[in-house]
């Protein structure tokens, strides 16, 4: 099957499966030195192209926070179900066609974003800019994918896959213009992460992992205007 063909049937698969966002990574975009992150092809040999999916978390989980959490937390997982369902149909589907694929750890799951490298909380890549090397949005100062139908309102999954699929191409610079003069996540959140030098991890993980509990803490979401500006109402009351 031709790639343009075969990335063609895999968007149509995913839209099937309730996936909202789509798009393909070349393996040679984290060559660019501007890119400080793991390379993907160090675990994935033969890797030719990052897929990336995700989908938009309900704003009714977002709204109720601080309070909520474990809704929101439970929301969050459940988003994470569904991505990792689709992306198992995607590998085999790809598999049928003759590539190889495997589906990245992504937060949520119990081989976790987070977990990756527990010192440096860094994972084996950076997914968010396999996502913005496919187009699907850019970096936000809550150093989360700023997308332009959800804003930062959204959860990601990846495949690493040998298939020579059709990319996308980033839509803007690697930094959302839509945070100038914005610094709304920055001061809610409850442990000052973010600092000059860009998101102290440990802090939020600490947080999240010690004195919530394990539940998700979603105020760098929760204050962001662009998080529920399309799709029928802001998640702000
Ligand atoms: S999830 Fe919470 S603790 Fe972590 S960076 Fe966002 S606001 Fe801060
Ligand atoms: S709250 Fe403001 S600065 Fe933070 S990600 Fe959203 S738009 Fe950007």
């Amino acid at each position: 099957m031709k790639e343009t063909t075969l990335t063609s049937r895999l968007v149509g698969d995913a839209q099937n499966m309730g996936i909202d966002l789509f798009g393909v990574a070349a393996a040679d975009g984290f060559s660019d030195p501007e890119y400080l992150g793991k390379r993907p092809g160090d675990v994935f040999p033969g890797l030719a192209s990052v897929v990336v999916i995700g989908v938009a978390v309900p704003k009714g989980a977002i709204r109720p926070l601080p309070r909520g959490r474990a809704q929101y937390t439970n929301t969050l997982m459940a988003g994470t179900a569904t991505l990792r369902v689709a992306a198992f149909a995607l590998a085999r589907t790809l598999e049928a066609e003759g590539y190889g694929a495997a589906i990245v750890p992504c937060e949520g799951s119990e081989f976790g974003y987070w977990y990756a490298d527990r010192q440096t909380l860094m994972a084996d890549f950076s997914m968010k800019y396999a996502a913005w090397l496919a187009g699907l949005g850019s970096f936000g100062k809550n150093h989360l994918l700023i997308t332009e139908a959800y804003g930062p309102r959204v959860r990601l999954a990846a495949l690493l896959t040998d298939a020579p699929l059709e990319p996308g191409r980033p839509v803007g610079g690697l930094l959302s213009e839509q945070c100038a003069g914005c610094t709304r996540c920055i001061e809610a959140c409850p442990v000052g992460a973010f600092t000059h030098e860009g998101i102290d991890r440990q802090k939020c993980a600490s947080y999240m992992f010690g004195e919530l509990g394990g539940l998700r803490c979603g105020m760098c979401i929760r204050a962001c205007p662009l998080a529920g500006e399309h799709r029928g109402g802001s998640v702000h009351e």
